[in-house]
C-alpha cells in the first residue's frame, strides 16, 4: 500500500485525508501544528461573543476516529 503524508490539518488537508483513506489505496498520515481543525467561517462570531474559541475547533483525533 502506498504511503501518503499530508501537511496541514485545515479543510484541504482533512478533506484530502478523508478521501484518500476512504479509497482504501493509501496509508495516510496527516501532520499539523494544531491538534484541531479550525472552522474559520464560524470564527467570525468569537469577537462578538456569540461563539467561544472551543466552539470553533474540532479535535483531529475525533475526525480520525470517524
Ligand atoms: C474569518 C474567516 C472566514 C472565512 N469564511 C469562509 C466561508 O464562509 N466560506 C469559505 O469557503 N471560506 C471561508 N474562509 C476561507 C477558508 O477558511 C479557507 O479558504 C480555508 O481555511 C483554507 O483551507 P486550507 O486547508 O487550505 O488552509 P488552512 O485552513 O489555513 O489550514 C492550514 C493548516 O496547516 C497547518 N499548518 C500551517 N503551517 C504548518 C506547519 N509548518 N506544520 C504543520 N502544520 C501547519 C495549520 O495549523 C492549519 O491546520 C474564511 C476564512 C476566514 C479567515
Amino acid at each position: 500500500m502506498k504511503k501518503v503524508i499530508i501537511l496541514g490539518g485545515g479543510f484541504a488537508g482533512v478533506q484530502t485525508a478523508i478521501e484518500l483513506q476512504k479509497s482504501g489505496k493509501f496509508k495516510v498520515t496527516l501532520v499539523s501544528d494544531r491538534d484541531y481543525l479550525y472552522i474559520y467561517p464560524i470564527s467570525i462570531w468569537i469577537p462578538v461573543r456569540t461563539a467561544e474559541f472551543d466552539d470553533v475547533k474540532v479535535p483531529l483525533a475525533d475526525i480520525r476516529k470517524k
